[in-house]
């Protein structure tokens, strides 16, 4: 745990951003699922332990992870942000009937080609979600 501690804030100097509690506490909640947690999520799971986060903070921080790369939105359904520590480019599985969110490998969709976009379009980034029905559904 201590060696995880020092991991992570390793992570946070590496990218200049300052450490602090909240920050640290975000981040390291972030890392430690795949479920794709809105900010409320992650601040009722930090507020279990002991209840020190405020929406706010929590807010500034998920910002000041995102702006450096380290966290990316995730927007699967309209008006619901959720947020994701893996960066690494990946695809979406989305259950449409419990919500569930499962990360898919990049490779699943090896032949997608997007040299098929029109003329003037400058592609940065693209993902591909899946909707459908989960196992356990
Ligand atoms: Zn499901
Ligand atoms: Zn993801």
């Amino acid at each position: 745990m201590k060696q995880e501690a020092n991991t992570i804030v390793n992570i946070l100097k590496k990218k200049k951003l300052r450490v602090t509690p909240q920050r640290f506490a975000v981040y390291a909640n972030l890392l430690h699922r795949t479920d794709h947690p809105t900010a409320e999520q992650i601040l009722n799971d930090l507020n279990k332990d002991a209840p020190t986060s405020s929406q706010a903070t929590v807010y500034s921080a998920l910002q000041a992870l995102r702006q450096v790369g380290l966290v990316r939105e995730v927007l699967l359904e309209p008006g619901i942000c959720r947020y994701d520590a893996n960066i690494e480019a990946h695809h979406h599985f989305r259950c449409r009937c419990c919500g569930v969110i499962e990360d898919l490998p990049w490779e699943t969709f090896e032949s997608i080609n997007i040299n098929g976009l029109r003329q003037g379009i400058k592609a940065e980034r693209y993902e591909v979600i899946v909707e459908g029905i989960c196992d356990r559904c």
